[in-house]
């Protein structure tokens, strides 16, 4: 019998699940998936927003002001990659200068600091390459960029080190609620509870759905993002946003935080909510719109291209609270943007709702919220590379050349609490095969590392789901 069942580990399960793990709950966090971070935590901007843009007292608006200013902290505990970049949102006319003053107005009266408008000469000293028609810009200090799906399996590592299972590949099929215990039936067992949260992201209506709850629905919105080399990183050196409108944020161009380019996304409310495919026209005008920008973008140094779908809420906030249909049911939902920028304040959010649910509940004696300090290979000196050769000379051998990935880093993530179990496990803990050429020389390699690793058949390797295994047969013997 759980204490708490967390459903859904993107970044808003891990994080609620982190806040929890100090206290003396017995927790599961279970997802459909085979690894965390494969829903929206997985594919999205990863900006930590500065907390301007939501309606001033809104759930999103209080927990993206709480969340940004901790994340700073969270990413140095857990070490996530974190850089406190600045944001500039661009406008082309007076008409979107006067948003950027509402912008302004109502961040300040939020309390964040370091929001200022900028004009022409000050914005081209900041970023020669944005165009000239840009007249006016708002410049928030406090914006920075982070590495999402890292943040995402960190939180969910950190909670599993503080004793918090991790069941993958478990789908929730239906909730029965008894007497005082929720039954979560999944299609490997039933699983008994006497907390459930819903965290499921896209899909959360259908999951409160099942206790009785359709106080809202979830409008899946998809976004299409370019993204290009390392090598033109450097087009800009902060987050450029345009001015936004009633559709959203719009298409924006950034640096990520590991250094490549990214631009987009648009944003379409879609039908099918298990579709990830890209589109030639939306990525073309991905690409339009981001030349209003700059009409610089080298689109020949594009590496690949994602999409990500936005889990808007009916209600036009994050829903966030007790269901009034079923006592000990806690839905989060609605998570879209910022939801990446609140997960550490939407975590300590719900460990208040759920305190009041549990007569005795205590900190443990021995936990933790940090996880012990690492660098990637590819960020460290000379000296500090040679070290770690001398201890461990996998890592003298670098497997993903594009990224400079060794192949201890890749044994390591095989081999956290919740480590790896496929290619793209590897790649998002890792980075091998996410550089210029997507895995094509490293991904036998890493086969081979996760076959001995995890002692399987090469065949049994997968790349991300179920059944996307790679090799089926030998061709030559
Ligand atoms: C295009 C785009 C850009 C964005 N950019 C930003 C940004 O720059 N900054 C920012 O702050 N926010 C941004 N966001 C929002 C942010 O990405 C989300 O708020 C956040 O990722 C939501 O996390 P989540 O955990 O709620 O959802 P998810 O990450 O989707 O996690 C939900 C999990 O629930 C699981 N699940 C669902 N149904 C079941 C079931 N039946 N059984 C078991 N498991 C189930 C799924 O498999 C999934 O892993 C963006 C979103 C999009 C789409």
């Amino acid at each position: 019998m759980y204490d708490i069942i967390i459903i859904g580990a993107g970044v808003i399960g891990a994080f609620i699940a982190r806040s929890l793990s100090i206290y003396e709950l017995k927790i599961c966090v279970i997802d459909k998936h085979i690894d965390a971070a494969m829903g929206t935590s997985g594919a999205n901007s990863g900006i930590i927003h500065g907390g301007y843009d939501a309606i001033l007292g809104s759930l999103k608006s209080t927990l993206n002001i709480k969340g940004s200013n901790q994340m700073k902290k969270v990413c140095m505990d857990l070490n996530i990659p974190y850089e406190n970049c600045e944001s500039l949102v661009v406008a082309f006319s007076n008409e979107e200068k006067k948003v950027l003053e509402l912008l302004k107005e109502q961040g300040e009266k939020g309390g964040i600091k370091g929001l200022s408008i900028i004009g022409g000469q000050e914005i081209r000293k900041l970023e020669p390459n944005l165009n000239h028609d840009i007249t006016w810009a708002l410049l928030s200090k406090t914006a920075a960029i982070v590495s999402p799906y890292k943040m995402t399996i960190n939180a969910l590592e950190n909670a599993a080190i503080n004793g918090v299972e991790f069941f993958r590949e478990y789908e929730v099929l239906d909730i029965n609620k008894g007497s005082d215990i929720f039954i979560v039936k999944t299609d490997k067992e039933n699983l008994k509870g006497k907390v459930v949260i819903n965290c499921a992201g896209i899909f959360a209506d259908e999951i409160s759905k099942m206790v009785g709850d359709e106080s809202f629905k979830i409008i899946p919105r998809s976004g299409e993002y370019i993204l290009l080399d390392k090598s033109v990183g450097n087009l800009v050196n902060r987050v450029i946003f345009q001015t936004p409108t009633k559709e959203g944020k719009g298409v924006l161009i950034t640096r990520t935080v590991d250094g490549n380019l990214l631009i987009g996304p648009d944003a379409k409310v879609i039908n099918d909510k298990t579709l990830h495919e890209t589109h030639r026209d939306v990525i073309n005008y991905v690409y339009q719109k981001g030349l209003k920008t700059t009409d610089k973008i080298p689109l020949h140094q594009s590496i690949t291209t994602f999409t990500g779908v936005r889990a808007t809420p009916s209600t036009g906030d994050f829903i966030i609270k007790e269901s009034e249909k079923c006592k000990h049911f806690i839905n989060v939902a609605g998570m879209d943007s910022p939801g990446l920028s609140s997960a550490p304040a939407i975590g300590d959010y719900v460990l208040n709702l759920v305190k009041p649910m549990f007569s005795d509940i205590t900190k443990k004696t021995n936990y933790t919220l940090t996880l012990p300090n690492k660098k990637y290979f590819s960020n460290m000196t000379v000296n500090e590379k040679k070290q770690a050769i001398k201890k461990n000379n996998q890592y003298g051998k670098i497997v993903c050349r594009c990224e400079n990935v060794t192949e201890a880093e890749i044994v390591e993530s095989i081999h956290m609490t919740i480590g790896a179990t496929t290619v793209d496990g590897v790649k998002r803990r890792t980075r091998a095969g996410m550089g210029r050429c997507q895995g094509g020389f490293c991904l036998p390699q890493v086969i081979d590392i996760l076959a001995r690793e995890l002692k399987i058949d090469k065949k049994e390797v997968q790349k991300g789901d179920k059944g996307s295994y790679i090799l089926t047969r030998r061709t030559r013997v």
